[in-house]
């Protein structure tokens, strides 16, 4: 399977990968998915956003007996020069948890479910975890069709060309009611694992985080003939911002990075008329994270600027039951917190029980053509959720 991934988006020069939401190579890794659970004969479905579900056993009958599914899998996308396990780990991980079951001719008595979510590092489209947001109504089908990518193109534009009905996409409850139970295996976006020698954690938290777009407004002019006084340039006010979000993050012990830029008209002889800078804060205390943002907002204010919250999502706590059962069946693994998102988190605030494992990385380098994973570990990973998915579809509840 990683064979088949591997080629699919990836840049020849940096190694990197650009898998962004409702574009070729996202409908390759769409084929990809559906040929696996084909040959697997499990029956996939799509909710309303285009999420794939793939399912063992009847998730409809199930629920109505109320044994609600148990599900894995994660996303295929990637961030723009994206590594290679970000997202595709948890997918691949969860097919090969599904033929580890089999293999032992485990009869589920409860439905397993995989699922392909789409769009989660909101790479193309600026709003993270996009699949889920639609699905559980924490982001109206009105503002997703209204996303706009960096040529223009509207996500309803997007989904148009990918041969869907943007009209169609919205929250979509039949699907969410299948899902007893959310486990998602992830690479580990960092160290934790490293520092405590061990292969595989379950995850307690998903730090409270957001993004904002800070604009700021100039005046075109040429580089050589306008005065240094005479000038209104865009980019003073947002380098500015850059120094101030390092600061403020430094002071309210949190993180702040400003990742994406655009400028215009982005000539190397114009001064700056308008800069968008796209700011991306995090940290386990929500008030601090709050509070950074609120002094990089005066800072731009200062500076003419205005601050647009894209997105806000809240701390996330993973549900307490299910992540106890899970360390105890693996052995007492260790508990981590993370600063990234996921779509784990999106459904557990949608008050979906809800669990991860993080499989180590040795660097913690990831969004990068750097970040990695040892094959030991990724099979460790395999292992800790095959057993994990025996226990909890294992039994009648
Ligand atoms: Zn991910």
């Amino acid at each position: 399977m990683w064979a088949a991934l591997e080629p699919v988006g990836r840049s020849s020069h940096t190694g990197g990968y650009r898998r962004f939401a409702w574009t070729r190579e996202d409908h390759d890794l769409r084929e990809w998915f559906a040929g696996e659970c084909a040959s697997r004969g499990l029956d996939l479905t799509e909710d309303r956003m285009g999420n794939q579900w793939a399912w063992w056993g009847d998730p409809d009958g199930a629920t109505a007996a109320g044994h609600a599914g148990v599900v894995t899998g994660s996303h295929l996308d990637s961030v723009p020069d994206g590594g290679a396990f970000d997202g595709p780990l948890g997918v691949v991980s969860a097919l090969a948890a599904v033929d580890a079951l089999r293999d032992k001719d485990f009869q589920p008595s409860r439905p397993i479910g995989i699922v392909n979510f789409v769009d989660e590092e909101g790479a193309r489209f600026g709003v993270a975890c996009a699949g889920s947001r639609v699905i559980t109504g924490a982001m109206t089908a009105r503002r997703a069709r209204s996303l706009t990518d960096a040529d223009g193109t509207t996500m309803a534009e997007a989904l148009e060309a990918a041969g869907r009905d943007p009209h169609a996409i919205g929250r979509d409850d039949e699907t969410l009611r299948r899902i007893g139970a959310f486990v998602e295996l992830h690479v580990e976006q960092g160290r934790g694992l490293v520092d405590l020698d061990h292969q595989v954690a379950v995850a307690s938290d998903i730090w409270p985080h957001g993004r904002w777009r800070l604009d700021f407004p100039g005046e075109a002019n040429h580089a050589g003939t306008t005065r240094l006084e005479d000038r209104q340039d865009a980019m003073l006010g947002y380098a500015g911002a850059v120094l101030a979000a390092r600061e403020a993050a430094t002071t309210h012990g949190c993180v702040a990075t400003i990742g994406k830029v655009s400028v215009v008209p982005g000539g190397v002889n114009a001064i700056p008329s308008a800069v968008t800078g796209w700011l991306d804060a995090r940290g386990s205390s929500p008030r601090a994270v709050r509070r950074a943002v609120a002094d990089v907002s005066s800072m731009v204010e200062q500076a003419g600027g205005t601050v647009a919250e894209e997105s806000w999502t809240p701390s996330t706590p993973f549900d307490s039951e299910l992540t106890a059962r899970l360390q105890t069946r693996l052995g007492g693994i260790p508990v981590l917190g993370t600063g990234a998102g996921h779509d784990a988190g999106i459904l557990a605030n949608a008050g979906i029980a809800t669990a991860m494992l993080f499989v180590r990385n040795p660097t913690g380098v990831s969004h990068s053509p750097a970040e990695h994973a040892e094959v030991a570990d990724c099979l460790a990973g395999v292992e800790a959720l095959t057993t994990v998915l025996e226990d909890l579809a294992g039994e009648p509840t």
